[in-house]
Protein backbone atom coordinates (compact mmCIF):
# COMPACT_ATOMS: atom_id res chain seq x y z
CA UNK A 1 0.00 0.00 0.00
CA UNK A 2 2.99 2.65 -1.00
CA UNK A 3 1.55 5.44 -2.58
CA UNK A 4 2.79 6.03 -6.02
CA UNK A 5 4.18 9.18 -6.34
CA UNK A 6 6.16 11.72 -8.74
CA UNK A 7 8.18 14.79 -8.00
CA UNK A 8 9.29 17.26 -10.47
CA UNK A 9 12.66 18.94 -9.33
CA UNK A 10 12.44 22.38 -11.42
CA UNK A 11 16.37 22.77 -10.10
CA UNK A 12 17.01 26.67 -11.17
CA UNK A 13 14.95 26.62 -13.72
CA UNK A 14 11.35 28.35 -14.74
CA UNK A 15 9.43 31.94 -14.44
CA UNK A 16 5.91 32.91 -13.24
CA UNK A 17 4.41 32.08 -16.57
CA UNK A 18 5.92 28.19 -15.82
CA UNK A 19 3.87 28.41 -12.44
CA UNK A 20 0.63 29.70 -14.27
CA UNK A 21 1.03 27.05 -16.85
CA UNK A 22 1.30 24.20 -13.79
CA UNK A 23 -1.85 26.17 -11.71
CA UNK A 24 -3.68 26.19 -14.21
CA UNK A 25 -2.98 23.16 -16.46
CA UNK A 26 -1.61 20.35 -14.44
CA UNK A 27 -4.74 18.90 -13.07
CA UNK A 28 -4.23 15.13 -11.11
CA UNK A 29 -7.66 14.18 -10.32
CA UNK A 30 -7.68 11.32 -12.80
CA UNK A 31 -4.27 10.30 -11.57
CA UNK A 32 -4.09 7.99 -8.80
CA UNK A 33 -0.22 8.76 -7.88
CA UNK A 34 1.27 11.86 -5.42
CA UNK A 35 2.20 14.84 -7.59
CA UNK A 36 4.81 16.80 -5.97
CA UNK A 37 6.17 20.47 -7.88
CA UNK A 38 9.66 21.60 -6.37
CA UNK A 39 10.19 24.93 -8.18
CA UNK A 40 12.60 27.55 -7.02
CA UNK A 41 11.20 28.57 -3.49
CA UNK A 42 10.86 32.13 -4.48
CA UNK A 43 8.07 31.08 -7.20
CA UNK A 44 6.47 28.81 -4.43
CA UNK A 45 3.80 31.16 -2.97
CA UNK A 46 2.79 32.03 -6.55
CA UNK A 47 1.15 29.06 -7.19
CA UNK A 48 -2.76 28.99 -6.93
CA UNK A 49 -6.01 26.68 -7.53
CA UNK A 50 -3.62 23.99 -7.59
CA UNK A 51 -4.34 20.28 -6.77
CA UNK A 52 -0.63 19.26 -6.27
CA UNK A 53 1.46 18.94 -3.63
CA UNK A 54 4.57 21.55 -3.69
CA UNK A 55 8.04 20.71 -2.26
CA UNK A 56 11.36 22.89 -1.53
CA UNK A 57 14.65 21.92 -3.20
CA UNK A 58 16.89 22.00 -0.10
CA UNK A 59 16.10 23.23 3.65
CA UNK A 60 18.01 24.40 6.47
CA UNK A 61 18.22 21.76 9.51
CA UNK A 62 18.34 24.61 11.98
CA UNK A 63 15.17 26.60 12.88
CA UNK A 64 15.90 30.77 12.66
CA UNK A 65 18.82 33.15 13.21
CA UNK A 66 21.79 34.16 11.56
CA UNK A 67 21.84 32.44 8.67
CA UNK A 68 22.43 33.97 5.12
CA UNK A 69 20.21 32.75 2.15
CA UNK A 70 18.89 29.88 4.29
CA UNK A 71 15.17 28.80 4.31
CA UNK A 72 13.70 26.83 7.73
CA UNK A 73 10.93 23.82 7.64
CA UNK A 74 8.64 26.83 8.86
CA UNK A 75 9.05 29.15 5.99
CA UNK A 76 8.78 26.29 3.00
CA UNK A 77 5.26 25.43 5.32
CA UNK A 78 4.17 28.72 5.65
CA UNK A 79 5.02 29.13 1.16
CA UNK A 80 2.32 25.89 0.89
CA UNK A 81 5.08 23.21 0.98
CA UNK A 82 4.14 19.78 2.19
CA UNK A 83 7.51 18.16 1.10
CA UNK A 84 10.96 19.18 0.58
CA UNK A 85 13.96 17.58 -1.20
CA UNK A 86 16.72 17.39 0.81
CA UNK A 87 20.37 15.47 0.20
CA UNK A 88 20.31 16.23 -4.35
CA UNK A 89 23.32 14.97 -5.38
CA UNK A 90 23.90 18.52 -6.90
CA UNK A 91 23.91 20.12 -3.33
CA UNK A 92 26.12 17.06 -2.03
CA UNK A 93 28.38 18.42 -4.83
CA UNK A 94 28.66 22.06 -4.76
CA UNK A 95 27.70 22.60 -1.48
CA UNK A 96 29.85 20.05 0.46
CA UNK A 97 26.63 18.44 2.02
CA UNK A 98 27.65 15.06 3.74
CA UNK A 99 25.44 12.78 4.67
CA UNK A 100 25.28 13.24 8.71
CA UNK A 101 23.96 17.00 7.52
CA UNK A 102 21.59 15.51 4.96
CA UNK A 103 19.90 13.36 7.68
CA UNK A 104 19.74 16.40 9.79
CA UNK A 105 17.66 18.49 7.53
CA UNK A 106 15.50 15.17 6.91
CA UNK A 107 15.09 14.68 10.56
CA UNK A 108 14.29 18.25 11.18
CA UNK A 109 12.06 17.82 8.02
CA UNK A 110 9.98 15.54 9.95
CA UNK A 111 9.82 16.94 13.11
CA UNK A 112 8.50 20.19 12.35
CA UNK A 113 6.11 18.41 9.69
CA UNK A 114 7.16 18.01 6.21
CA UNK A 115 7.76 14.78 3.80
CA UNK A 116 11.38 14.88 3.06
CA UNK A 117 12.66 13.41 -0.06
CA UNK A 118 15.78 12.48 0.54
CA UNK A 119 18.16 11.78 -2.51
CA UNK A 120 20.96 9.01 -2.81
CA UNK A 121 22.98 8.29 -5.59
CA UNK A 122 26.40 7.29 -6.60
CA UNK A 123 28.82 8.59 -9.16
CA UNK A 124 30.14 6.64 -12.05
CA UNK A 125 33.19 5.72 -10.75
CA UNK A 126 31.72 3.99 -7.65
CA UNK A 127 29.52 2.24 -10.69
CA UNK A 128 32.46 1.22 -12.34
CA UNK A 129 33.88 -0.32 -9.57
CA UNK A 130 31.38 -2.32 -8.55
CA UNK A 131 30.60 -0.56 -5.12
CA UNK A 132 27.57 0.95 -5.58
CA UNK A 133 25.95 -1.45 -2.86
CA UNK A 134 28.40 0.04 0.06
CA UNK A 135 27.95 3.46 -1.10
CA UNK A 136 24.42 3.80 -1.26
CA UNK A 137 24.70 1.23 1.98
CA UNK A 138 26.55 4.40 3.74
CA UNK A 139 24.17 6.72 2.58
CA UNK A 140 21.41 5.21 3.92
CA UNK A 141 23.14 4.45 7.22
CA UNK A 142 23.33 8.14 8.00
CA UNK A 143 19.54 8.01 7.77
CA UNK A 144 19.36 4.98 10.25
CA UNK A 145 21.71 6.60 12.36
CA UNK A 146 20.13 9.42 13.43
CA UNK A 147 16.39 9.21 12.31
CA UNK A 148 14.23 6.93 15.16
CA UNK A 149 11.78 4.00 13.18
CA UNK A 150 8.97 6.77 13.26
CA UNK A 151 10.73 8.84 11.15
CA UNK A 152 11.78 7.00 9.21
CA UNK A 153 8.58 5.93 7.97
CA UNK A 154 7.73 9.67 6.92
CA UNK A 155 10.29 9.35 4.65
CA UNK A 156 10.68 9.49 0.94
CA UNK A 157 13.81 8.37 -0.82
CA UNK A 158 14.77 8.95 -4.08
CA UNK A 159 17.89 7.37 -6.10
CA UNK A 160 19.62 9.21 -8.20
CA UNK A 161 22.59 7.84 -9.90
CA UNK A 162 24.49 10.56 -10.43
CA UNK A 163 25.60 9.48 -13.94
CA UNK A 164 22.13 9.54 -15.09
CA UNK A 165 20.91 12.76 -13.86
CA UNK A 166 20.45 15.18 -17.23
CA UNK A 167 22.78 13.03 -18.90
CA UNK A 168 20.02 11.24 -21.59
CA UNK A 169 21.67 8.01 -19.78
CA UNK A 170 19.00 6.41 -17.50
CA UNK A 171 19.62 3.55 -15.66
CA UNK A 172 18.33 0.01 -17.00
CA UNK A 173 15.11 -0.84 -15.23
CA UNK A 174 17.29 -3.49 -13.60
CA UNK A 175 19.57 -1.18 -12.62
CA UNK A 176 17.15 0.86 -10.83
CA UNK A 177 15.09 -2.02 -9.37
CA UNK A 178 18.59 -3.72 -8.45
CA UNK A 179 19.68 -0.55 -5.93
CA UNK A 180 15.76 0.01 -4.71
CA UNK A 181 15.64 -3.41 -3.65
CA UNK A 182 18.93 -3.21 -1.81
CA UNK A 183 17.73 0.03 -0.09
CA UNK A 184 14.24 -1.65 0.92
CA UNK A 185 16.46 -4.83 2.52
CA UNK A 186 19.04 -2.05 4.16
CA UNK A 187 16.08 -0.13 5.66
CA UNK A 188 13.96 -3.69 6.82
CA UNK A 189 17.14 -4.78 8.16
CA UNK A 190 18.52 -1.48 9.95
CA UNK A 191 15.33 -0.06 10.76
CA UNK A 192 13.01 -2.89 11.88
CA UNK A 193 10.95 -3.21 8.54
CA UNK A 194 10.63 0.25 7.62
CA UNK A 195 11.82 -0.85 4.25
CA UNK A 196 8.63 -1.85 3.23
CA UNK A 197 6.68 0.77 3.91
CA UNK A 198 8.22 3.97 2.86
CA UNK A 199 8.23 4.98 -1.27
CA UNK A 200 11.57 4.83 -2.95
CA UNK A 201 11.65 6.97 -6.42
CA UNK A 202 13.87 6.76 -9.36
CA UNK A 203 15.09 9.59 -10.67
CA UNK A 204 17.82 10.55 -13.88
CA UNK A 205 16.68 11.16 -17.00
CA UNK A 206 13.24 10.11 -16.94
CA UNK A 207 10.96 10.72 -19.60
CA UNK A 208 7.85 9.76 -21.12
CA UNK A 209 8.78 7.43 -22.73
CA UNK A 210 10.97 5.27 -20.63
CA UNK A 211 8.74 6.19 -17.35
CA UNK A 212 6.36 3.10 -17.15
CA UNK A 213 9.20 0.58 -17.92
CA UNK A 214 10.81 2.16 -14.88
CA UNK A 215 7.85 2.62 -12.56
CA UNK A 216 6.91 -0.82 -13.31
CA UNK A 217 9.49 -2.51 -11.43
CA UNK A 218 8.80 -3.75 -8.00
CA UNK A 219 10.38 -1.76 -5.63
CA UNK A 220 10.44 1.26 -8.14
CA UNK A 221 7.34 3.90 -6.84
CA UNK A 222 7.31 6.75 -8.71
CA UNK A 223 10.00 9.06 -9.82
CA UNK A 224 12.29 12.16 -9.36
CA UNK A 225 11.88 14.37 -12.39
CA UNK A 226 14.03 17.05 -13.49
CA UNK A 227 14.60 18.19 -16.95
CA UNK A 228 11.15 16.48 -18.06
CA UNK A 229 9.20 18.26 -15.20
CA UNK A 230 9.53 21.61 -16.96
CA UNK A 231 7.26 20.46 -19.87
CA UNK A 232 3.89 19.85 -18.87
CA UNK A 233 2.51 17.45 -21.86
CA UNK A 234 5.89 15.15 -20.63
CA UNK A 235 5.56 15.82 -17.17
CA UNK A 236 1.90 15.22 -17.35
CA UNK A 237 2.50 11.41 -19.24
CA UNK A 238 5.41 10.70 -16.84
CA UNK A 239 2.47 11.07 -14.07
CA UNK A 240 0.09 9.03 -15.61
CA UNK A 241 3.00 6.14 -16.22
CA UNK A 242 2.94 6.30 -12.42
CA UNK A 243 -1.09 5.16 -11.88
P1 LIG B 1 16.93 14.76 -14.91
O1 LIG B 1 15.55 14.17 -14.95
O2 LIG B 1 17.04 16.06 -15.66
O3 LIG B 1 17.98 13.76 -15.29
O4 LIG B 1 17.22 15.15 -13.38
C1 LIG B 1 16.97 14.23 -12.38
C2 LIG B 1 17.10 14.92 -11.07
O5 LIG B 1 18.18 15.27 -10.65
C3 LIG B 1 15.86 15.17 -10.31
O6 LIG B 1 16.15 15.58 -9.02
Amino acid sequence: NRVPMVAGNWKMNGDRSLVSQFSNELKTQQLSCTVVICPPSIYLPLFSNHDFSLGGQNVSHLDNGAHTGELSVAMLKDAGCSHVIVGHSERRESQHESSELVAKKAAQAIEQGLVPIVCVGEPLSVREQQTVEAFIGDQIKALTDLLSVEALKRCVIAYEPIWAIGTGKTATPQQAQEVHAFIRQTLNENAQGVGDSISLLYGGSVKADNAKELFSQPDVDGGLIGGASLKLEDFIAICQAAN
